[in-house]
């Protein structure tokens, strides 16, 4: 046998969320109810708001769920625009058009997922509602200075946290960033409930109206809704893993600084976070310097390391078919999604992991 056959593993690309406290928690429920209306389900959003420091939280079945939600909390006409960037996956996107609302395709500043201030200013037009930023594993961007912008324009910032439970910001939650924040409890997400999300917003107005949008505009017959509630069962795993999840942020942390210090290879560099940033370890995003990052995706791939940006193809959202009617070139983003590989950092992953992750990343020879 050759050494590398000898050497090869196969990566898993999510962990086990397990907690403890599972097995009790979901006991509980079944005594209790496992509705979307049962105790369980507020007791989650509770320990959510008290983890967050944000009053409302309204649990959702999923977190394409909660950006459809959330656009309920906003005032808009069919046909009005919301303003992205074409560098999140197409899950936040087709919640905008189910809502009968415009996509408006913005360019990310270089070398972010955040939006580019001056592209922003660009895209906004009078039939602009909202905006989202949908920061990429687990980096932050610079949300607050695009709120700032926003506000003085009375345009409502939405950030979609799927990928940025616990990601911070000049010493605070990004989750602080907006009026509107949304998140994923997917398997594959930082925090499981296996499906799942939750919408976070500090005014009790709008909480009421998304709470109301997911019941079934609660069933008064005066607005519209559907329903996209969470069920007790998800539930008794979010209050359980949700007590885990500063744990789980201490060692996704720990799993990058090893892979960081021990990585040496010229022919990538960490993404740059924003000054002031901590990203949450969801993943580590690498950069290519000055060759294709999709290279670096395939060889990792063929090595049993998984990347995560090898779903989305690397390419800017407008290329899909569906999307082709808002295509909006935003070179900056193009060149972004070009230039990344992302390796996972999860819980399950042992020492001897992140040492062959480091062993086979600084093997690589772009040439
Ligand atoms: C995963 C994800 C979603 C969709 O979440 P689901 O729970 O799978 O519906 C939405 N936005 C982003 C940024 C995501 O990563």
């Amino acid at each position: 046998m050759s050494a590398l056959s000898l050497e090869a593993r196969r990566i898993p690309e999510t962990c086990i969320h397990d907690a403890p406290d599972d097995i009790v928690e979901l006991s509980r429920a079944l005594r209790n109810g496992l509705s979307g209306t049962a105790g369980i389900v507020s007791e989650y959003e509770a320990a959510l708001a008290a983890l967050y420091g944000v009053p409302h939280v309204i649990a959702v079945s999923s977190g394409a769920a909660s950006v459809h939600a959330a656009l309920a909390g906003i005032d808009f006409e069919p046909g009005d625009e919301v303003v992205l960037a074409p560098t999140c996956p197409i899950c936040t996107v087709l919640p905008i058009l189910a809502q009968g609302l415009v996509p408006v395709f913005c360019d990310v500043a270089p070398d972010s997922f955040g939006l580019d201030p001056d592209d922003l200013l660009r895209c906004l037009g009078p039939r602009t509602r909202a905006a989202i930023e949908v920061p990429m594993w687990g980096y932050p961007v610079r949300s607050d200075q695009t709120w700032t912008l926003l506000r003085e324009r009375g345009i409502t910032l939405i950030q979609d946290l799927a990928h940025c439970h616990l990601t911070r910001l000049n010493g605070k939650w990004l989750a602080r960033v907006g009026e509107i924040c949304c998140f994923s409890t997917h398997d594959c997400k930082f925090m499981s409930t296996g499906e799942g999300g939750f919408v976070m917003t500090t005014s009790a107005k709008r909480a009421e109206r998304i709470r109301a949008y997911t019941r079934f505009g609660d069933l008064t017959g005066k607005s519209v809704g559907v329903n996209l509630k969470l069920g007790g069962l998800q539930a008794a795993l979010g209050l359980s893993r949700s007590r885990r999840l500063l744990f789980h942020l201490d060692i996704r942390q720990r799993n990058r600084e090893r892979l960081l210090s021990a990585l040496d290879n010229p022919a990538f560099r960490e993404l740059p976070q924003p000054a002031g940033g901590e990203a949450n370890g969801y993943a580590l995003l690498l950069q290519a310097v000055g060759h294709d990052g999709r290279r670096l995706v395939r060889y990792q791939m063929a090595r049993g390391i998984p990347s995560d940006i090898g779903k989305y193809d690397n390419q800017p959202l407008y290329q899909l078919p569906l999307l082709a009617p808002y295509r909006r070139e935003c070179p900056n983003a193009a060149r972004l999604l070009r230039s990344l590989t992302t390796v996972p950092l999860h819980p399950d992953l042992d020492n001897s992991d992140l040492d062959y992750i480091a062993r086979t990343l600084n093997d690589y020879v772009p040439n």
